[in-house]
């Protein structure tokens, strides 16, 4: 088994020169990686190379891929601490290497992917480290929301932000036949999944399947850097990669159990990805900066807006309504969103009420629990039931009456 590489990259329809997207092809070592650079200043240019030199000394240094990621993302550290107009840059990762036994690793960080086409099938490998993808899997929206979500290019995780970084590792068992794609997200926000599946369906050339990507991307409207490599595995000897990639084979190994399934993070042989992923907090990436403040600024709008929330629900008030005393759950006239609920009409007309009763209620009183509004209604249930019963005597008393007028 071998892999026959087509490669391609273009800055797109609507960006400036320089690419920020970087690609690395090397068949000797095996190694293939998309990154995708973002910072002022030539910053993004600068941190998918700087991250892409790191990762290829690494791993020519016999590093396994997890640890040869780690070294690009202190590489990027390192460099924009030297400079700063650099401060901030930062880039994905995709990387890809060819381990002993067939099993193709893939190292990832960010929001740049890896598909695998196999038998009809179109898969994606990778799962985005960005903003819209949390929310999906939040189940805050769905995958079709997240494709037209004006931050969808925010990535929560990136090379070049923090000292540790988190490495995602997905190893595939290849098979001839299989085509693996890397591509930045300059692909994936252009053109749907269905659509790339279908030019990698018709283009049996790698190279020619490549060029065909980056131009439908453009015809789409090109509007990011555009990066592909595609891996096509075909039988044949592979050369001296088996032996130069045995660092990974300790990683690889565990994970390729049977029916180790495609595209499911490597769970064994080092930190677990998904567990580190919850532990560590994701602020990073492209504007990743401002979720860091953004955040905590929700969080507290949220907690304020709960406290009024609670503190307006907690609440009752007697008033009258549609001519009767009513008592009302809430503050009067709501309270940012919190609107008032009735709990109870009550049988007392505001007929039945003194002038003073009325303009009392007119002003609404407040009570800190329901017993306490109700005790209030007793109250006055009580009055009008003395008063009536006073009238009731009053009117038995002899009255003198008028009497009827005339004609
Ligand atoms: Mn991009």
């Amino acid at each position: 088994m071998k892999l026959v590489v087509g490669e391609q990259t273009d800055v797109g329809r609507a960006r400036e020169e320089p690419n920020e997207d970087d690609k690395l092809v090397d068949d000797r070592m095996g190694l293939f990686a998309v990154a995708d650079g973002m910072g002022g200043h030539q910053g993004g240019e600068v941190a998918s190379s700087t991250a892409m030199e790191a990762l290829r000394a690494a791993v020519a240094a016999g590093a396994p891929i997890r640890d040869a990621i780690s070294r690009a993302n202190e590489a990027v550290i390192e460099r924009a601490a030297g400079d700063d107009r650099l401060r901030g840059m930062g880039t994905t990762m995709t990387a890809a290497t060819l381990a002993a036994g067939g099993t193709l690793l893939i190292g990832h960080v960010g929001d740049s992917r890896a598909y695998l086409a196999r038998d009809g099938t179109f898969t994606q490998i990778t799962e985005d480290h960005s903003l819209v993808e949390e929310m999906v899997r939040g189940g805050e929206l769905t995958a079709e929301q997240a494709e037209v979500h004006p931050q969808r290019n925010i990535v929560t995780r990136a090379l070049g932000i923090e000292p540790a970084v988190a490495v995602e590792l997905y190893p595939i068992e290849l098979r001839n036949g299989d085509r693996v794609l890397l591509c930045s997200d300059g692909l994936t926000s252009m053109i749907r999944p269905d659509a790339i599946a279908a030019i990698l369906r018709q283009e049996t050339d790698p190279q020619a399947a490549a060029e065909k990507l980056v131009d439908a991307a453009n015809a789409a409207g090109g509007q990011d850097n555009i990066t592909v490599v595609v891996l096509d595995v075909v039988e044949g000897d592979p050369g001296p990669v088996a032996a130069t990639r045995a660092a990974d084979a300790a990683v690889v190994e565990p994970a390729a159990a049977p029916e180790a399934e495609v595209g499911a993070p490597s769970d064994e042989g080092g930190p677990t990805p998904r567990r580190e992923r919850r532990r560590r907090f994701r602020g990073a990436g492209r504007v990743g900066r401002i979720l860091l403040w953004v955040l905590p600024v929700v969080l507290v709008i949220a907690l304020g807006f709960g406290a009024v929330g609670w503190y307006a629900r907690r609440t009752y008030y007697v008033t009258i309504d549609d001519q009767r005393v009513t008592v009302f759950k809430g503050v009067p006239g709501g309270l940012l969103g919190w609107d008032p609920t009735l709990e109870q009409r009550t049988t007392l007309r505001a007929n039945d009420l003194t002038e003073a009763e009325r303009s009392d209620l007119d002003d609404e009183k407040r009570f800190s629990s329901r017993e306490k509004a109700e005790d209030f209604v007793a109250v006055l249930r009580g009055k009008v039931r003395d008063r009536e019963a006073e009238s009731a005597t009053t009117t038995t008393l002899p009255v003198p009456t008028a009497p009827p007028a005339a004609p």
